[in-house]
């Protein structure tokens, strides 16, 4: 096969000329950094669960009407996804404080947030992506006022549609991270939900234990990592030779006891 050529390498992922013009493929590698790269390293196995959770999630939202990248799973670490022109914004939706919310404003973690909150992050990795308000996007054109209002709504969408998803796989979606791109039909632009979503760009936390099931046990040296993913894999209903059902004892985080696992993975 002709060489592909490398378009971007991330943190997480390498993009790929795709196949056809307006096409890129997206590689998922198991490197994994937090704190602004500052720590890094490796979960095993992590690409391959994230695609097929990115994936999954990307499909079941555009059954809902969620305009997405993703065109189709190529194989175990890649997927193919239209070409967009990145909107240097990260949008994170909060529904629980955690995080740098907690961090910036002293308020608990865990605390239900009393309605779900938007925020903007400009992507720059350079000055950490600083939270940014509406009139910093507005002052600096980063997007205009229509794509704002798309994104936001979107998120809000995106938000109740995931909230419920996993709250009927005992998880409880405290945030997330989303990327929007615009794709260009002659002079009209029109924005849709790119990049991906996975453990690595959510907060996901069991109802019942309230263990963490993402990135934060990486970020935290809470131990478990790969195991935390694969949990949420396997109860989307994804590794499907793993299904062994309620009353299965997971061994999270060996030095802190054991993770009672209840939670049903969905049928499809
Ligand atoms: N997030 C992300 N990429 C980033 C920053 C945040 O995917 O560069 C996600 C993070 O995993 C969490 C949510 O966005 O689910 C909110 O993150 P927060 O602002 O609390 O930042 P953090 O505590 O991760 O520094």
């Amino acid at each position: 096969m002709a060489r592909r050529r490398q378009i971007y390498e991330g943190k997480a992922k390498i993009l790929y000329e795709g196949p056809e013009p307006g096409t890129i493929i997206q590689y998922f590698k198991d490197d994994a950094t937090a704190f602004n790269a500052e720590k890094k390293g490796t979960i095993n196995g992590k690409g391959v669960i994230n695609n097929r959770i990115s994936e999954y999630v990307f499909t079941r939202l555009s059954h809902i009407g969620i305009p997405t990248h993703f065109i189709r799973r190529l194989n175990m670490r890649e997927q193919l996804v239209r070409q967009v022109e990145i909107i240097p914004l990260e949008v994170v939706v909060r529904n629980v404080a955690a995080g740098s919310i907690s961090k910036r404003l002293g308020i608990e973690e865990g605390e239900p947030l009393p309605h779900t909150l938007i925020e903007y992050y400009y992507k720059d990795d350079a000055l950490g992506d600083p939270l940014v308000s509406e009139e910093h996007i507005a002052c600096f054109n980063w997007c205009s006022h229509e794509e704002l209002q798309d994104m936001s709504s979107m998120a809000i969408r995106i938000n109740d549609f995931l909230s419920g998803m996993f709250a009927a796989i005992d998880i409880r979606l405290v945030d997330f991270k989303l990327e929007f791109g615009r794709i260009w039909d002659g002079d009209y632009a029109r924005v849709i939900l790119a990049d991906e979503i996975s453990p690595d760009g959510c907060r996901l936390w069991d109802i019942n234990s309230g263990e963490k099931l993402d990135k934060d046990r990486f970020r935290r040296d809470l131990g478990g990592v790969e195991e935390a993913y694969r949990e949420v894999a396997r109860r989307l209903g994804l590794l499907q030779n793993e299904d062994s059902g309620p009353g299965e004892v997971l061994d999270l985080n060996a030095h802190r006891g054991r993770l009672r696992n209840t939670a049903k993975p969905v049928k499809k």
